[in-house]
């Protein structure tokens, strides 16, 4: 393919693997054993995929940068978040029969939340412009981890059994979140 450019990351791994990075950049990860004549194969058999993707970046990236946060909407999200948060990880964190400790609001250009092994949650006040159900996913989500460290189908059926319909506001997450974050970004 004399299109695209990527660039080629090799490590131990067995099978090869294309992304695009939300600045456009193609990444393919491949095995340490592999010919650069066989990627490049790879590679051109994608590029309808690769065109796809890289036009739906760009997409997001030009809605984004219409839309950029000020440091003062950021501030306002985050107390709000700070308002609305914590009673819901309080509700769900009981329906999950777990504990918690503390629950800080970040501003993150790359995650949702994330729970540590002691149990400390973080959220990302970017969660107040998506739809309620959506930061309610993820809470149950990050409280799952209290009870499995991984996304094994044990985890899911745990983020199952306290909210059966978490595939909903997962997929939401999945087609929107990066949109939302790339408001943070530049
Ligand atoms: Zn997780």
């Amino acid at each position: 393919m004399d299109g695209y450019p990527y660039e080629v990351i090799r490590s131990r791994r067995k099978s090869i693997s294309l992304e695009i990075s939300r600045q456009g950049r193609i990444l393919v990860r491949a095995p340490l054993s592999m010919r650069d004549a066989e990627i490049a194969r790879f590679v051109s058999g994608k590029e309808e995929w690769i065109r796809t993707h890289l036009e739906k970046v760009r997409q997001i990236r030009e809605q984004a940068s219409g839309q950029r946060l000020t440091a003062e909407e950021i501030r306002a999200l985050a107390d709000r978040a700070g308002r609305e948060i914590p009673p819901r990880v309080e509700m769900f964190a009981r329906k999950a029969g777990v504990s918690y400790g503390r629950i800080t609001i970040r501003n993150q250009k790359s995650r949702w939340g994330s729970c540590s092994s002691r149990g400390n949650l973080n959220f990302n006040c970017l969660l107040m412009l998506a739809p309620p159900g959506v930061t309610d996913y993820v809470i149950v989500h990050e409280l799952c981890h209290r009870i499995e460290m991984n996304h094994s189908a044990r985890f899911w059926a745990e983020v199952e059994r306290v909210m059966p319909d978490y595939r909903v506001p997962r997929k939401w997450l999945r087609d929107h979140g990066s949109g939302i974050m790339a408001r943070m970004t530049g």
